[in-house]
């Protein structure tokens, strides 16, 4: 059998503390275990065996110090080995008129436009009179 599976963090001085450095085929294994790949279909993809790629998965787990596979892959991600491509936002339609677009113009940091100016003077002229007829009730 393969020597035991050393967990935590290497106490003999990696590149970076946090960024453990992986073998090509190393990172190759772990690439293709992010993306869901069974061992016998990395085995296939790298020309190897099963067994093979279940020490090629040890040593990285070991590198990474991880427990098992989704902990490597989160490990990966958090430390940039893997990199997660994050699909497009879709951008709703903005609205613009209210005090919604107002605050969304804001929040980007633009010059709110002439129709959200308007949206936004008319909501506060509404919240202005709310709080006035609350207080005349009060009073
Ligand atoms: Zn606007």
């Amino acid at each position: 059998m393969t020597a035991p599976v050393q967990v935590g963090p290497s106490t003999n001085g990696g590149p970076t503390p946090d960024r453990p450095q992986l073998t090509d085929k190393q990172l190759r294994v772990l690439r293709l275990i992010a993306a869901g790949k069974s061992r016998n279909a990395i085995a296939t993809s790298l020309g190897t065996t099963p067994g093979n790629v279940a020490n090629l998965s040890r040593r990285v787990f070991a590198k990474l110090g991880a427990v098992n596979a989704p902990h490597a892959v989160f490990l990966a991600c958090q430390t940039s080995l893997l990199e997660v491509e994050h699909p497009r936002r879709t951008i709703k339609p903005r609205r613009h008129g209210d005090h919604a677009g107002f605050v969304a113009h804001k929040r980007r940091g633009e010059e709110p436009c002439v129709e959200c100016r308007a949206g936004e003077k008319a909501y506060k002229a509404e919240r202005w009179a709310a709080r006035k007829a609350t207080h005349l009730n009060v009073a």
